[in-house]
């Protein structure tokens, strides 16, 4: 089996602004120190980006993701980012498909799949988020779910793009809850995911992908999670907000 490199992503949604990016990277830098077994990826507000990216510096422990982009490259889209804009400022990873951006902004699986395509031929990685919902879930919808939201969400992107891609499954019911799914139920999950990448792909393009699990994440349920052999990291809300708090999620993840 390909050796998958965890990626432990602080996703700080509408969260901290560009006056609180130093310190928070300062105290990251000194809590975890240089990290090689694993990618640590900051994503804040976009207007956050060129100050993270200093307070950073060259030879970041770190790198830096955009919550969200446009597919297109330029035009007439008020209030939008396009893939070449994020390059620009050093982003690497795009996360695309949130359920926050699915739910309150409407993006349908056809919008996700168009910026996926967008941001890979544009050389970002997005991590693609898929999950659903508690209603779904109680009806035993969940593959159901997940597999057209994978099929639709990664129609016609090539083959060679895959390994660039990171999805992250993040149940709705999880997210913001303080509920996570257990290890097990996770690892089943994480499983059938990669099963269905397979399927849009092929079995050994799916075992170099990466799936990071979502929800509620935080230091004292992560080293459990990270421990299943099909979750390859975490995509963390709430708990990466405080500096120390992420530290210690990264931590547990290099102890796995
Ligand atoms: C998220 O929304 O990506 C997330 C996982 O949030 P939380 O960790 O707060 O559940």
């Amino acid at each position: 089996m390909t050796a998958r490199k965890k990626i432990i992503a602080a996703n700080w949604k509408m969260n901290l602004a560009h006056q609180d990016v130093k310190s928070y990277a300062d105290v990251l830098r000194v809590e975890v120190g240089v990290v090689n077994e694993i990618e640590i990826v900051l994503i804040p507000p976009f207007t956050a980006i060129p100050a993270l990216a200093e307070a950073l510096g060259n030879n970041s422990f770190a790198r830096l993701g955009a919550q969200n982009m446009h597919w297109e490259k330029s035009g007439a889209f008020t209030g939008e980012i396009s893939a070449a804009m994020l390059q620009a400022l050093s982003v690497n990873y795009v996360v695309l498909g949130h359920s926050e951006r699915r739910a309150q902004f409407g993006e349908t699986d056809e919008i996700v799949n168009r910026k996926i395509k967008a941001a890979l031929s544009s050389g970002l990685q997005p991590i693609f988020c898929v999950g659903e919902t508690l209603t779904e879930r109680d009806g035993k919808r969940v593959e159901e779910v997940l597999k057209r939201q994978i099929q639709e969400g990664l129609k016609e992107v090539s083959p060679r793009h895959f390994p660039d891609l990171v999805v992250a499954y993040e149940p709705l019911w999880a997210i913001g809850t303080g509920r996570t799914a257990t290890p097990e139920q996770a690892q089943r999950t994480h499983a059938f995911i990669r099963s269905v990448v397979a399927l849009v792909s092929d079995h050994s393009t799916a075992e170099q992908v990466r799936i990071q699990y979502g929800g509620s994440v935080k230091p004292e349920n992560a080293e459990e999670l990270l421990r299943q052999p099909d979750i390859d990291g975490a995509l963390v809300g709430g708990a990466s907000l405080d500096a120390r708090s992420f530290a210690q999620i990264i931590r547990r993840a290099v102890a796995v």
